[in-house]
């Protein structure tokens, strides 16, 4: 676990603002699969909910790598953090509505989610050619590689509804598409942990030069 007292120089709310983001995440997904049942119009209200959470912690995933990593480049702190924050509200505007609600439209959302992660390419390659030289680079190039697996791979389950095509009914109970989907949510997530705290253990014995 990070040791406080060398946290205590760096700026940690971006850290907070990813706990804090897939905490809701995990809760809206457990409040969806708990009460999910109730009714219909319920069912349909969380299972957005589930969604929803999956994008807001989407969005503040991206605050403690940009954050740290551009710490010492303010625009681009601010052009990278901006741009995922409206496509994150442009993805759960639509998964709010009813009309993108349906399964007519569930490819468009699985691209939704996808180009969010593909968004997250410009930065982490613009960070790899920053900081080339830095011995943290394979570290975490290999978390968020991991993170970007677990997302890539959760998201094919979504779409593509394996295993329960190929059995139908069989899966019903465990093992169908969106629990393996859910799993792999909570990888990519633990992944993303790991990284920010590289990054968050960087800045603090670093700093910026510019403050
Ligand atoms: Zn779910």
């Amino acid at each position: 676990m990070m040791s406080t007292n060398r946290l205590q120089n760096e700026t940690t709310w971006p850290f907070y603002v990813f706990l804090v983001g897939s905490m809701f995440c995990l809760l809206s997904s457990s409040m969806c699969h708990l009460f999910s049942c109730h009714s219909h119009k319920l069912n349909i209200l969380l299972l957005r909910m589930d969604y929803v959470g999956i994008t807001v912690m989407i969005i503040t995933s991206f605050f403690p790598p940009i954050y740290y990593i551009f710490q010492c480049s303010p625009y681009w702190q601010i052009v990278y953090l901006s741009g995922i924050t409206i496509m994150g509200i442009f993805t759960i505007t639509t998964l709010l509505s009813p009309v993108f609600s349906t399964g007519k439209y569930r490819s468009f959302r699985a691209v939704l989610f996808m180009s969010m992660g593909l968004f997250g390419l410009i930065p982490a390659v613009h960070a790899v050619i920053l900081n080339w030289d830095e011995p943290e680079r394979n570290v975490t190039l290999a978390y968020e590689l991991a993170m970007a697996l677990s997302y890539l791979i959760g998201t094919m389950f979504y779409v593509t509804r394996i295993p329960e095509r190929w059995r139908p009914g069989f899966f019903d109970l465990a093992g169908h598409s969106h629990q393996i989907f859910h799993v792999f949510v909570i990888l990519g997530a633990l992944s993303h942990y790991g990284a920010a705290q590289v990054f968050l253990e960087y800045r603090s014995r670093l700093g910026c030069d510019t403050q």
